[in-house]
């Protein structure tokens, strides 16, 4: 006897096995093994995969990319210290341009140019 998982999300959908591509900032890790909902497309990954997941991301130099900085002050502007793993993944230097833009009032893109 199958039994059918509802999916949580829309509670209409149900779960099936699949597989889903995982991305972190911008970098493919690879597929990895889902319960996808056959009417939303929500995926929900178990533990183990979630192990996997972050092991290839620590492979790949990007695992905890992600940090919580301070703005400080200086004369008229402020200043958010770029730390420096992620100044190397984003391959960025002294001296180089960057483009800072917001988008929307939470959020706002460092471009490098
Ligand atoms: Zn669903």
């Amino acid at each position: 006897m199958v039994i059918e998982m509802k999916c949580p999300i829309c509670e209409k959908g149900n779960l099936r096995k699949g597989e889903v591509e995982e991305e972190m900032f911008g970098v493919a890790l690879g597929k990895f093994p889902a319960e996808i909902c056959n009417k939303c497309g929500e995926s929900f990954i178990d533990e183990e995969a979630m192990e996997k997941i972050e092991h290839k991301a620590k492979e790949l130099g990007i695992w905890g990319l992600a940090e919580k900085l301070k703005v400080v002050k200086s004369g008229n502007s402020l200043v958010v210290r770029i730390p420096a793993k992620i100044a190397r993944f984003l391959d960025v230097r002294a001296g180089n341009e960057v483009l800072l833009y917001p988008e929307g009032k939470k959020k706002a893109v460092f471009e490098i140019t």
